[in-house]
């Protein structure tokens, strides 16, 4: 049985800044994190001493060109100090990863959900980890979970998991009992956003969003440096923004939401009303659309322009950096993303819309690697700070 890791892995702020900065720039140079963060050399010195006897950093044998006569040694992050397991759960089966500390996935597997009451899926979450800690390279220290729906980090509770029709479940407290590890659950997007904010397109920008499109329209906010949760996990319901006042009825109950558009539902609906084929599924809509049917064009072309003005909101809102547009959604981005550009540009306010908005397709377990980036982030920041607790 392995000893439960301690809460962090760094005594304090300034160790974990330098972490994360070596993590994104490593190999980097003491003067150059110094320079980064705006600390002096001496507090860079000290603050890095813990991390290299931990093993967590490491210098750097290759070393740079001398200056002032001192070699300069940089330091690099030991991604093989230790391994994050990363769960994604959707309503038929679990996927998971092993990731070393730069989120480099290095074994994963899934497994069926033929049941999804609490009990069962904690069984196959449990199996699965087990399988994954046998594959990982070194031993696994804390696993993250994912899990789509309403999600209230700061209590580390399932509030509504709408797929698997779970409500108030505290996964992490369970997941734990059975494998001896730390867990820590998140929502799916905020997942993926949390993997870009430290690995990905997030590195080099304060403030930027993760808008994913597929079954539903999700949205992960990191501002100035913070991911977003809101009062009580709900923040980045970009799906659920009212874009009109009538319109067709929301799964959430209102109408005139993003969704009712910009989903692969509601284009399926509209493709499926003209052509009358109440059986006519998502791939045929998008081989009508590139077939120049009107209808399927029409539906598409209305979709991108419920999303640019969805990302219009969110650039008048919290004026990110860049926008990421990523999700299952986007292997049609030929069908919308010119409509979408087009209803940004025309609804972002001012200068917002200078906004980098790009688009990254979604390898294989890369919803399973955010769920284990966000167990790395725990790893070197702990929990979510919250008020009251
Ligand atoms: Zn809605």
């Amino acid at each position: 049985m392995m000893l439960l890791a301690t809460p962090t892995a760094v005594a304090d702020a300034t160790a974990a800044s330098i972490f994360v900065t070596v993590l994104a720039r490593g190999p980097i140079a003491r003067s150059e994190i110094a320079a980064a963060l705006g600390l002096s050399a001496g507090t860079i010195s000290r603050a890095v001493r813990p991390l290299l006897d931990s093993g967590y950093l490491a210098e750097d044998g290759a070393g740079g060109p001398p200056r002032l006569g001192r070699p300069v040694v940089p330091l690099r992050v030991v991604a093989d100090r230790e391994f994050m397991v990363g769960v994604k759960l959707t309503a038929d089966h679990v996927c998971g990863v092993v990731v070393d500390l730069l989120a480099q996935v290095r074994a994963s597997r899934e497994a069926a959900v033929t049941d999804t009451s609490v009990p069962a899926v904690v069984a196959t979450v449990t199996d699965l980890v087990e399988q994954l800690r046998a594959d990982a390279p070194g031993p696994v220290t804390r696993i993250g979970i994912g899990v789509g729906g309403h999600v209230d980090s700061a209590a580390q509770l399932i509030r509504y998991a709408p797929f698997l029709n779970w409500r108030d479940v505290a996964l992490p407290e369970l997941v734990s009992a059975t494998t001896g590890l730390p867990v820590v659950v998140e929502n799916d997007v905020n997942s993926l956003t949390a993997a870009e904010q430290w690995f990905g397109a997030g590195v080099d920008v304060p403030s930027f969003a993760v808008v994913t499109i597929g079954a539903g329209i999700g949205c992960g906010l990191v501002i100035d440096g913070r991911l977003v949760h809101g009062a009580v996990g709900l923040a980045g319901e970009l799906g659920h923004i009212p874009l009109s006042a009538d319109g067709p009825r929301c799964r959430c109950g209102n109408t005139g939401c993003v969704e009712t558009v910009a989903s692969e539902e509601a284009i399926l609906r509209r493709v499926r009303a003209a052509s009358g084929r109440d059986d006519l599924d998502m791939a045929t809509a998008v081989a009508l659309g590139r077939a120049g049917d009107r209808d399927a064009v029409d539906a598409f072309t209305a979709a991108g322009d419920a999303l640019g003005r969805a990302l219009a909101v969110v650039a008048n809102l919290i004026n990110p950096h860049r926008i990421v547009l990523s999700g299952e959604g986007l292997a049609a981005s030929d069908l919308f993303e010119s409509a979408a550009r087009a209803s940004f540009a025309t609804h972002a306010f001012g200068q917002a819309v200078e906004c980098d908005l790009i688009t990254r397709p979604l390898p294989d377990h890369t919803w399973a690697r955010g769920a284990a980036a966000v167990a790395i982030q725990h790893l070197f920041l702990g929990p979510t700070p919250t008020a009251g607790r």
